[in-house]
């Protein structure tokens, strides 16, 4: 049997981490196992309706390489896969539950429900249906829809017993099910409820695999009651639980958690958040944590999955993200970083692909790269402070007389390059008796003003060039004689 699975968005106008953590698993799942993965929009409820919504779900799969082997744009067997365009098909199949005695007409007023909650002990919470309608003989429902009486469908739930059903993430799921409503299928306006589209719909799409966020699992018995009026194969069912941006709180976007659009603008690797997310309630059999979607692809077992709430962890993804710019192909990193850089240093004449190799070992996002850069540009105005360094054995007696002492030496050389600074800095080592550190880190400190910086004297030194090396380390010396 082919694996089909859906990613099924609403389209919301963002793209929520725990929903591409679906697709994600969704697509794993499916490619792991030669199967297809399958997109299916599910926009019936207008009043959600955001304009462009769609284009970010296209978006998002592109530039993840989710790619999706039927789908709105791309077609397929199966279509249309998008569900408000689906709407005609549904009454015909509400209309076979009714002829199988597993759904009925009801043509209960709006009135007549809301006493229903009233007379619920629990007040006005759920009450549910009391199956007044059930009981209509059969040509009294008859006349009522011959004179065109607004009615919905109901779906008759068992007044007994249990229904069970087995998640591959959950494990055994079941309820009473005398706790059941019997919920509308079809609406008075002749749509269809968003719970029984999405149960034909995934049928009629072969879907074999429903993966979803564990918010459904409590609707999913009557998913798979009207699998079962049907007649039809219930899927496997894999709920996903939560991610969470602690112990207590989900992801919400609307109290500022980053959506995935968020994190790219953050300066995030595409291949970096896709890796990070797989993660999230996944785990494979070895502790390897850096995958590409191929490997995952290979990797990725419904076993690995946990029940256990994942915590999005905003500073491993960090980390992630640094070790994929690291192990990154430089003309690809350079690609990325070149407009960042344009951005930081307009108006110089600097060798950004020389700033972007000392860049490229130690960023963690790419917008850590403005001000990383920012130095480059302009000498920012700094303390004297950031002359002393234990380690380096530098206090500013010592940098002032390094800095005195270079100025001469680097002022001499003819060829401005690496190597000569290099040789120049280290002849003058050795002649003054200093350890590296104590004339190294002056340089440095004068050259970029900052206590750290990408690149150490040498490499900064070539990349400002001749003249503002040498500017600035006279800067320096007016700073610490003072
Ligand atoms: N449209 C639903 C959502 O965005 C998907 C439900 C499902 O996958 O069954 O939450």
């Amino acid at each position: 049997m082919e694996i089909r699975t859906r990613f099924a968005p609403s389209p919301t106008g963002y793209m929520h981490i725990g929903n591409l953590r679906t697709a994600l698993y969704e697509y794993l799942i499916a490619k792991s196992q030669g199967g297809k993965f399958i997109l299916r929009i599910e926009d019936t409820d207008q009043e959600r309706y955001v304009e462009g919504a769609t284009d970010i779900i296209y978006n998002t799969l592109k530039m993840t390489g989710l790619h999706h082997d039927e789908g709105p744009d791309v077609g397929g067997d199966y279509g249309p896969y998008v569900q408000s365009e689906r709407m005609g098909m549904y009454m015909d199949f509400a209309k076979e539950l009714v002829e199988k005695g597993q759904a009925y007409y009801c043509f209960c007023t709006k009135e007549r429900l809301e006493s229903l909650k009233e007379n619920n002990a629990e007040g006005s919470a759920f009450a549910k249906y009391d199956r007044h309608c059930y009981n209509l003989p059969k040509e009294e429902v008859q006349a009522k829809l011959d004179a065109g009486e607004p009615f919905v469908i109901r779906q008759k739930m068992p007044e007994e017993g249990t229904t069970a059903f087995q998640d591959m993430v959950y494990g055994e799921i079941t309820v009473e099910n005398k706790e059941l409503d019997d919920q509308i299928l079809m609406k008075a306006d002749g749509f269809p409820t968003y719970n029984f589209a999405n149960v034909v719909d995934d049928h009629l799409m072969k879907i074999t695999h429903v993966v979803r966020g564990s918010e459904y699992l409590s609707s999913t018995p009557k998913y798979n009651l009207l699998y079962q009026a049907f007649g039809w194969d219930a899927p496997v069912y894999v709920h996903l639980p939560a991610v969470m941006r602690d112990a207590h709180h989900k992801l919400s976007k609307r109290h500022g958690d980053k959506s995935f659009e968020d994190l790219i603008r953050a300066g995030y690797l595409v291949e970096a958040i896709v890796n990070y997310i797989a993660l999230l309630g996944w785990s494979p059999s070895d502790n390897t944590e850096i995958f590409t979607l191929k490997e995952l692809e290979e990797k990725f077992h419904i076993e690995g999955l946990s029940k256990s709430p994942a915590i999005f962890d905003i500073k491993k993804l960090t980390w992630m993200n640094g070790e994929y710019m690291k192990a990154m192909d430089f003309e690809k990193f350079f690609a990325l970083a070149e407009p960042k850089l344009n951005e930081a240093l307009a108006g110089t004449q600097l060798d950004f692909r020389k700033i972007a190799v000392l860049l490229q070992k130690r960023l963690e996002t790419l917008n850590d790269i403005p001000h990383l850069v920012a130095f480059f540009k302009e000498l920012p105005v700094y303390g004297t402070e950031l002359y002393t360094h234990k380690k380096m054995k530098t206090n500013d007696d010592i940098a002032l007389a390094s800095l005195q002492a270079a100025i001469p030496v680097l002022e001499g050389l003819e060829e401005w390059n690496e190597t000569a600074i290099h040789d120049c800095l280290m002849a003058l080592v050795g002649e003054l008796g200093i350890k590296n550190g104590q004339l190294l880190w002056p340089v440095r400190t004068a050259l970029s003003g900052e206590p750290t910086s990408p690149g150490g004297a040498i490499e900064l030194a070539d990349i400002l060039g001749k003249a503002e090396t040498i500017r600035r380390l006279q800067n320096g010396v007016s700073l610490l004689s003072k």
